[in-house]
């Protein structure tokens, strides 16, 4: 029961992340990762405040939390330099933000993010073939979202990583409290994309390999 992409205060959320971490915890979740939007101007600030929280969050709590960053917006060209720059310096869950139909996104960037060492392209809106077989070759999850907006190209996404048999994983993409639905209810955003139960267990059970290698 797992939630990769979420926002706290450090970016555009509006909770700091014990608050999202104790709200993801009331909601039934294990595991979730704190992703905040970075870019150049940023990215000093948000890694350390997000490695020192994780790090000190208690390593018995019931819910586990992951640093994370959401790479948002970049010049194509930085894709490649900013994630080496994330993982060397600890974060373990690196999101790419994909090219979604709701907000204006540099084209080319599903391909240059998939290109760079990221575990998620969120939102990828009408991704090309070439793109999900990319994702599908370097082991890279498309993101089904219950994010509004986003969500309109949920079944595009999920009917290609099926056509391909590139990965998917469930995210809310969470700015607010409102935003933290139930496991019951992401499932649904699952099923209402397309995919039938068998297929939304498989995506647990891809997370679940994923996090023994973490
Ligand atoms: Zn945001
Ligand atoms: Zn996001």
């Amino acid at each position: 029961m797992y939630n990769f992409h979420t926002h706290s205060l450090l970016s555009d959320g509006s909770l700091l992340p014990s608050e999202l971490a104790v709200r993801y915890l009331a909601a039934g979740y294990k595991v979730i990762a704190i992703t905040d939007h970075v870019d150049y101007s940023n990215i000093d600030l948000v890694i350390p405040a997000i490695l020192k929280f994780t790090h000190n969050w208690p390593k018995d709590s019931l819910i586990k939390v992951l640093p994370g960053v959401e790479l948002t917006h970049l010049p194509l060209g930085q894709f490649v330099s900013m994630v080496k720059y994330c993982r060397k310096k600890g974060i373990k869950i690196i999101i790419g933000h994909g090219e979604t139909t709701a907000e204006p996104v540099f084209q080319g960037t599903n391909r240059a993010a998939l290109e760079a060492d990221i575990d998620i392209l969120a939102h990828p809106g009408h991704i090309s073939d070439d793109d999900v077989q990319l994702a599908k070759r370097r082991g890279i999850f498309l993101e089904i979202t219950s994010r509004d907006g986003h969500n309109a190209t949920n079944s595009f996404v999920a009917k290609k990583a099926l056509k391909f048999g590139a990965k998917l994983i469930l995210n809310h993409d969470s700015h607010e409290p409102e935003d933290i639905i139930s496991i019951a209810q992401l499932k649904k955003v699952g099923l209402k994309a397309g995919l039938n139960a068998a297929q939304v267990a498989n995506t647990y059970k891809e997370i679940a390999k994923f996090l023994k290698k973490l």
